[in-house]
């Protein structure tokens, strides 16, 4: 059978935080700790009730054997009379013992005093004046009476043949020169003893050999036995008399379970005792102290509830200090999550914030190239205007002056004109050549080149300049050669342009020098270019090598050489940087990669 999950419904705080195995676990503690602790309060309660249990049984065993042993010594005494010895050899002296026992009956305090002659008859006896006296009864068949006759002393607990009083027999033989003559009893009464006991709330028991309960504080337990009678036994009691008509019936009391020798617990009538028992010394009765268990029971049963209740209290204590700490907890997470989810927000709108103001310096930046463009287109305009405006109105000029000429039939003079308007076409090609570069890339030629040689191509075509301005070179070039990949023409414009502007930049300089180094490192040709001009401006060298960049006037230059130049490079796989010097004037580095040593051979 399955049970509904909503039937087994924990408290909300065991739910939530602490796991099923963690209850289960305290809850096992708890009552592992709590049965032990009850266990520990039965017995030891228990153990004290057995320790007053011994106690008594001791105390009432003394008090009994006491009682006894008071009048031990009486049918001795008897036995030695010489009145009582005349009465039993020659019925003389009758009413004097009759007396004689009456009077110390009564000062001894016991129940009976008689005198049996040797058949068991009794002949004289302290109840004598009494309806119900001893005299002519023969008691021959009782135990006491067949133990003097054998000699001994007789002990015999019974109820009185004669009275019905239940009472303890006490016999001596009585002889003559060795003959049986008769036996001298005393009875006591012992329901003095029982009524003490009653009176004092306990229940004490005396049981004889057979087990049967001769004496108890409890009257409906009296002569019950404590165990079944077997079928002799229960002749021999029938012979001798004991108990009278007693039906002698089981005690039921049930075994429940043996503590040790001589204590048990019972169970009777559906409650539990503590059964103690101790054998009387030199007697074959044992005497039982019998305590009702409820109060041993009651106070473990109590210790268990407060146990129970205590251990649930620090358990539920314990939960809710944990649940607790579990919320304060939950609430700190919850409050660092909201603070978390407050950053983000910021963040976020952080973000948004920084994407609008980036795409408005983006569009800001855009207007600005756009504007930078079109002041460079303007610029770059201007340039073209003015380069290719003398040539076409030297062309006009010269197409005007040919038109004369040939009215005048001076034909030579018109080859002239036209071969010079021919040149004038061929520098308007070279400005439309350099900014066809920048239109589409044109294929580049690859093969060896000899570094020396382009630089040597290069100063021819610049050396008019220099001499123009005197500038003094200096040339510090490796004689071996150095042989790199690309087109020789591009490579000796890139140097030309690098020399002409140091030329330029040489212009207005006092002193006008300008130094060319060449060397091998690392697999790659290093061109340096050095001027003492004027220097770049600080602000134009980041730009320097952007396409219509010139601080030249207009006319005078595109912008477009030094942009040319690292195209160029860098399409051959080198580097083009530039730096001013200390000493004043620049420095231009440029760097292309060496043929391979084991390819040279080639
Ligand atoms: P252009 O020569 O037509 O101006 P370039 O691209 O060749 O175009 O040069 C760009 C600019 O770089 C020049 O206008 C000049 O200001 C600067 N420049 C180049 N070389 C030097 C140099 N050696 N010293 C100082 N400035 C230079």
């Amino acid at each position: 059978m399955t049970v509904p999950r909503s039937c087994i419904s924990l408290p909300k705080f065991l739910k939530n935080s602490v796991p099923w195995w963690a209850v289960l676990l305290g809850i096992l503690l708890v009552t592992g700790l709590v049965w032990q602790v009850t266990r520990w309060t039965y017995n030891d309660a228990l153990d004290r009730r057995i320790k007053i249990g011994k106690e008594r049984l001791a105390l009432y065993s003394g008090t009994l054997r006491e009682a006894l042993s008071r009048y031990a010594y009486i049918p001795f005494i008897l036995s030695r009379n010489a009145d009582v010895k005349i009465l039993l050899q020659t019925s003389f002296n009758l009413d004097l013992v009759n007396r004689y026992l009456e009077s110390l009956n009564s000062e001894a305090g016991s129940e009976a005093l008689y005198v049996m002659n040797s058949v068991g008859d009794t002949l004289a006896a302290s109840n004598w004046r009494e309806p119900l006296s001893f005299i002519g009864q023969n008691y021959g068949f009782r135990p006491y009476f067949t133990d003097a006759k054998d000699g001994k002393k007789g002990r015999f607990f019974a109820i009185g043949v004669t009275t019905g009083h239940p009472g303890y027999f006490m016999s001596h033989p009585v002889q003559s020169n060795g003959k049986f003559l008769g036996a001298t009893v005393v009875k006591v009464d012992l329901t003095p003893l029982q009524d003490d006991w009653r009176e004092g709330g306990e229940t004490v028991l005396v049981s004889d050999a057979n087990g049967v309960l001769f004496l108890s504080s409890r009257s409906d337990w009296k002569y019950r036995t404590l165990a079944p009678l077997s079928e002799g036994q229960r002749n021999l009691i029938l012979a001798g008399r004991q108990y009278g008509q007693q039906p002698l019936d089981l005690l039921p009391l049930e075994t429940v379970e043996v503590l040790g020798e001589g204590q048990r617990i019972v169970r009777f009538e559906k409650k539990l005792y503590l059964l103690l028992s101790r054998r009387l010394a030199a007697m074959d009765w044992q005497l039982h102290h019998v305590s009702p268990l409820t109060p041993v029971l009651e106070r473990s049963k109590a210790v268990a509830v407060i146990g129970t209740v205590l251990a649930m209290l620090v358990l539920a204590i314990g939960l809710y200090a944990r649940e607790r700490r579990q919320k304060q907890l939950s609430r700190r997470k919850a409050r660092e999550a909201e603070a978390m989810k407050k950053i983000n927000v910021r963040l976020q709108e952080e973000i948004a914030e920084r994407s609008r103001t980036e795409k408005v310096l983006r569009d800001t930046q855009t207007e600005l190239v756009q504007a930078g463009k079109l002041a460079a287109l303007g610029h770059m305009a201007a340039g073209i205007v003015h380069e290719l405006n003398q040539p076409i109105s030297a062309i006009r000029t010269h197409a005007a002056s040919g038109c004369l000429l040939l009215e005048r039939n001076d034909t030579e003079r018109v080859k002239e004109t036209l071969s010079a308007v021919s040149r004038m076409t061929d520098h308007m090609a070279s400005i439309t050549t350099q900014l066809k570069t920048f239109a589409h890339k044109t294929p580049v030629a690859r093969e060896r080149v000899c570094l020396q040689e382009c630089l040597d191509g290069a100063f021819s075509m610049t050396a008019p300049l220099f001499s123009e301005f005197a500038i003094k070179v200096e040339k510090n070039l490796p004689l071996k050669p150095l042989l790199v990949t690309g087109d020789p023409v591009r490579i000796k414009q890139v140097l030309v342009n690098v020399l002409r502007n140091a030329v330029d930049a040489m212009r207005d300089c006092q002193q006008r020098q300008l130094g060319v180094t060449v060397v091998a490192h690392n697999g790659t040709a290093e061109i340096i270019i050095s001027d003492s001009g004027s220097g770049i401006a600080a602000n134009a060298i980041e730009e320097l090598f952007t396409p219509f960049f010139t601080t030249k006037e207009v006319g005078e230059g595109l912008g477009l050489g030094l942009s040319i130049s690292y195209r160029i490079v860098t399409d051959l796989g080198g580097s083009i940087q530039v730096k001013n010097l200390d000493s004043g004037g620049a420095q231009f580095l440029i760097c292309l990669p060496l043929v391979a040593s084991g390819a040279e051979g080639e």
